[in-house]
């Protein structure tokens, strides 16, 4: 887009990734995007719970018999998504592997399973379970029939990931994209800022707030992304770790934070914990900013934390 900025785009991890860069010539940009998307491939075979090869499905298949080391990327997902789940009070767990594949998201066909495959189920789920050592970077899980699926937090570190190797490559301005996860950093080509905005809930294509990102990343947990309807009541694909039950009453949350591995967690977490909880929580975390959109009675409610500033 002239004016903006060169942008590149492919699919990888299952969602679509776009990278634009500004005030670069087109040789150096082209060398830059092959090296992102490179990054992002191997990520995507580092973390996907998707792949039964990676680090991360090795952990789910092996790691309670004997202890799997795993590269320093993938350790340093885990030690992240074990901070949040410690700061969340447990609303974020990265465990919730057995969940997700019994609601039927994990083959995206979901739908309501039964009561006690649900405990057993939750039973099995925990990072107080998951044993990082952080000298051998070796992983163990302390309870048979654990899995792991970072898909709450996976785009967001492989977004910091790549605005870090863009600032190596010295590119003074860049937007970057992980499939809706976004982080942004000096200027567009013409001068101006990255303005983004936020997906309306329920409205496809339309937003409900603008912004600007300068050195800050958005990231947004929507129920409208993966859902069923049982008897009435949309069920999406959050969970709370506390009942193993897909959240309700809550449509979207967005998140501005320094981060994107930070927008993305605190969105998914915002969401188990709604509106009280979350406000209460995000009391000692002053620079995460978040707007929470509620739904009752089919009515929508919109809860700015910590002054989520949009115009
Ligand atoms: P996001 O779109 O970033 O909010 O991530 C949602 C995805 O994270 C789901 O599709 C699950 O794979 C996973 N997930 C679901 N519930 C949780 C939770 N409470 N904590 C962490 N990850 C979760
Ligand atoms: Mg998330």
């Amino acid at each position: 887009m002239p004016g903006v900025g060169i942008s590149a785009g492919e699919m990888v991890m299952g969602v679509y990734n776009e990278i634009t860069v500004a005030g670069l010539e087109g040789d150096r940009v082209e060398g830059i995007f092959k090296e992102a998307f490179a990054l992002l491939r191997d990520l995507d075979l580092k973390l996907s719970h998707y792949r039964p090869d990676s680090e991360i499905s090795r952990i789910s298949q092996m790691a309670y018999e004997s202890p799997v080391r795993v590269s320093d990327a993938t350790f340093e997902v885990l030690v992240k998504g074990r901070q949040f789940y410690d700061i969340t009070r447990g609303a974020f767990d990265i465990t919730l592997l057995p969940l997700v594949k019994l609601w039927g998201f994990y083959e995206g066909r979901p739908r309501f399973p039964d009561q006690v495959r649900l405990q057993q189920a939750l039973a099995r789920t925990g990072t107080a379970y998951l044993i990082l050592n952080s000298t051998t970077k070796q992983v163990r899980l302390s309870r048979p029939g654990m899995g792991l699926d970072l898909g709450g937090i996976a785009k967001g570190y492989a977004c910091d990931r790549v605005v870090s190797l863009l600032k190596e490559k010295q590119v003074k301005g860049a937007l970057i994209n992980i499939g809706g996860t976004l982080y942004g950093f000096g200027r567009r080509a013409d001068g101006r800022p990255w303005k983004v905005g936020v997906c309306h809930p329920r409205e496809p294509g339309a937003v409900i707030a603008t912004l600007i990102l300068e050195d800050l990343a958005l990231a947004t947990s929507g129920d409208y992304e993966n859902y069923f309807f049982f008897e009435g009541k949309r069920y999406s694909h959050i969970l709370d770790p506390r009942t193993g039950m897909p959240v309700q009453g809550i449509a979207s949350v967005s998140v501005v934070a320094p981060s994107a591995t930070e927008a993305d967690a605190w969105s998914t977490a915002l969401f188990v914990l709604g509106t009280q909880q979350g406000a209460l929580v995000l009391r000692d975390y002053p620079h995460i900013q978040a707007l929470i959109v509620e739904e009752k009675e089919g009515r929508l409610n919109r809860v700015a934390l910590n002054g989520f500033w949009f115009a």
